[in-house]
């Protein structure tokens, strides 16, 4: 070691030591200490005399390498962490401090190298980072990844870039069905097809739903390469040594370089949203509309929180009537929004989107209060009681402990639950799990009464009438209207009644608007009816006056 130096340096028992002498041709090792030797493989005889660039292989192109050569040209200090390789041919990662240093006293004479085997810690950091940019379960990119990588494609090119957003049909029913390890399986085998198809950028960017970016030559190359995703997602796929078909919503856009990755992510949602609500999910790309409908979306959640906050949502109520008499014998509570600026909203308007957003169990939680406080209330000096019908979302059943919160209601309003009918949807009879059931069994122990909407236009299996322990059935509108003049809708409503009767429930026909359809269905041995001849929905204080 040259003099004078020995005594300005720590203690490097584990650290790699070199020195150089600058005046020497080829910057020449002069020293190595110990620990270099270790850490390279290489003997004192086999490294004095060298450039230690020799270490860095056939790795020449490490950026690092140019960050060394500038400062050695300056006479400057360096920290880089670069590929070395020793003796064997291994490589490590080397952390490397270059000093200059004078024995002199003036100009630099040497350049002390001190070197650190960073390799455990380096390739653990690598990991993380890798981890903390893909997805755990299928290994392609998250959305955050994804996202800054679809920006440095878009800043690299003047190519238009395609993204595509991908939802996978029905994931819940597969989670249900299969169990959640299956589901599992089935993400991986769509990750796996994505990547296939050579995309760019693959992505997981929620529970079941992917994205794919694209770089394409020319803008009417997306159909080519819409195609190519849709044709390499449609074969059945292998899980529990079953095969399963899984349908796709797409939704896409092509961007170019002057807009950002998270517009065109925002974009490819917004058309994913249409296809998502097609009844064939049909591939859509983005489109001017689809960007106002996703912010309409966004206003009427914020609206309808305010509304609840406001309590702008209240019930109308609709008479049913007990055909051979006349009589009025129910209501149903058929939801309102009265909105300050659109005036009385129908909840066709808003019930979607209430689902969507899960407000629906805020609304519904206090709506069934209302409703069974009114039934109380109407029928507590009546002879002969009014039943009230609620329509219950789907949702509530999964989400809530429909038979706690129903006997909860209850109690708090004093109302009977004789006087209470819930309405359902076959949606629900489909997914006929032991847990539905019970439920259902709990709620019928309570004593309301469970009556299925709109029969005949959802699940056409008819076993669920005979597993569920229902009241009541009521006919959907759509067989009602043109009854006179249609023998098929007859002889359907003939049947339903037939089957009621075997299995003992009530038959409501819903939507009778003509004294014909009334005649006809009291003579076909319909035991209720409801629709605009026996009156329009109407709020609670005009009801309350009616009946
Ligand atoms: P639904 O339960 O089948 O309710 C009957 C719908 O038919 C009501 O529409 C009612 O106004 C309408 N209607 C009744 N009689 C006639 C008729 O003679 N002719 C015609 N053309 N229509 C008639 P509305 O009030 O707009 O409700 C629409 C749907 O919204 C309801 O269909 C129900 O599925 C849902 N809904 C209503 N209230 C609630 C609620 O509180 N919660 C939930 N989850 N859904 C609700
Ligand atoms: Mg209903
Ligand atoms: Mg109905």
């Amino acid at each position: 070691m040259p003099e004078g130096i020995a005594a300005r340096l720590p203690d490097l028992s584990r650290d790699g030591l070199a020195i150089s002498d600058l005046r020497e041709k080829g910057m020449a090792l002069v020293y190595v200490n110990r620990a270099f030797q270790d850490i390279t493989g290489y003997s004192s005889d086999e490294l004095i005399g060298r450039n230690c660039r020799f270490l860095q292989g056939s790795d020449r192109l490490q950026p690092e390498i140019q960050s060394i050569r500038e400062a050695i040209a300056r006479r400057a200090d360096v920290t880089v962490t670069l590929k070395n390789y020793r003796k064997d041919g291994s490589w490590f990662w080397n952390e490397l401090s270059l000093s200059p240093m004078s024995i002199s006293g003036g100009e630099p004479t040497h350049y002390i190298g001190l070197m650190r085997d960073v390799t455990t810690s380096r390739v653990a950091a690598a990991q993380i980072a890798q981890s903390t940019r893909a997805d755990m379960l299928t290994g392609v990119l998250n959305r955050y990844a994804f996202v800054e990588d679809v920006d440095i494609l878009l800043r690299q090119g003047e190519r238009p870039m395609l993204l595509i957003k991908i939802d996978m049909a029905r994931f819940h029913d597969i989670n249900e069905g299969y169990g959640y390890d299956v589901g599992d399986q089935v993400l991986m085998q769509i990750a796996r097809r994505l990547t296939n198809t050579g995309a760019a950028l693959v992505c997981r960017t929620g529970s079941n739903e992917f994205a794919l970016a694209q770089p394409l030559g020319h803008a009417d190359e997306a159909q080519t390469a819409i195609e190519m995703i849709r044709q390499s997602l449609a074969p059945r796929y292998l899980v529990a040594g079953a095969t399963i078909g899984i349908r796709f919503a797409m939704g896409y856009v092509v961007g170019t370089q002057t807009t950002d990755a998270i517009t065109l992510v925002r974009r490819a949602g917004a058309a994913l949203h249409r296809s998502k609500s097609s009844a064939f999910l049909d591939i859509c790309a983005f489109s001017a509309e689809d960007d106002r409908r996703a912010r309409n979306r966004l206003r009427m959640t914020s609206e309808m929180q305010q509304a609840l906050e406001h309590d702008e949502f209240d019930f109308h109520y609709q008479p049913q009537v007990d055909l051979a008499t006349g009589t009025i014998v129910g209501a149903e509570a058929l939801l309102r929004w009265h909105h300050g600026l659109f005036g009385i909203q129908s909840p066709d308007k808003f019930i979607g989107h209430a689902e969507d957003t899960g407000l629906i169990l805020d609304i519904s939680a206090r709506g069934l209060r209302t409703v069974a406080d009114f039934a109380a209330r109407v029928n507590r000096d009546r002879q002969v009681p009014i039943a009230f019908s609620f329509n219950v979302s789907p949702l509530e059943f999964k989400l809530r402990d429909m038979p706690k919160f129903v006997s909860d209601v209850l109690t708090a309003s004093g109302a009977d639950a004789a006087w209470i009918k819930l309405e359902l949807t076959e949606s629900l009879m489909v997914e006929s799990s032991a847990e539905m059931l019970s439920i259902m069994r709990h709620l019928r122990e309570l004593g309301v009464g469970l009556s299925i909407d709109d029969f005949g236009t959802g699940y056409a299996n008819l076993r669920y009438l005979e597993d569920f322990p229902l009241t009541e059935i009521k006919i959907d509108r759509g067989f009602v209207k043109g009854l006179a003049q249609s023998r098929s809708k007859r002889v359907i409503i003939e049947s339903i009644i037939r089957i009621s009767r075997e299995l003992g429930f009530h038959v409501v026909a819903e939507g009778i608007e003509t004294e014909v359809e009334r005649t006809l269905l009291r003579d076909m041995d319909c035991d209720f009816g409801q629709g605009f001849l026996f009156g329009r929905p109407v709020d609670a204080a005009r009801f309350a006056s009616l009946a």
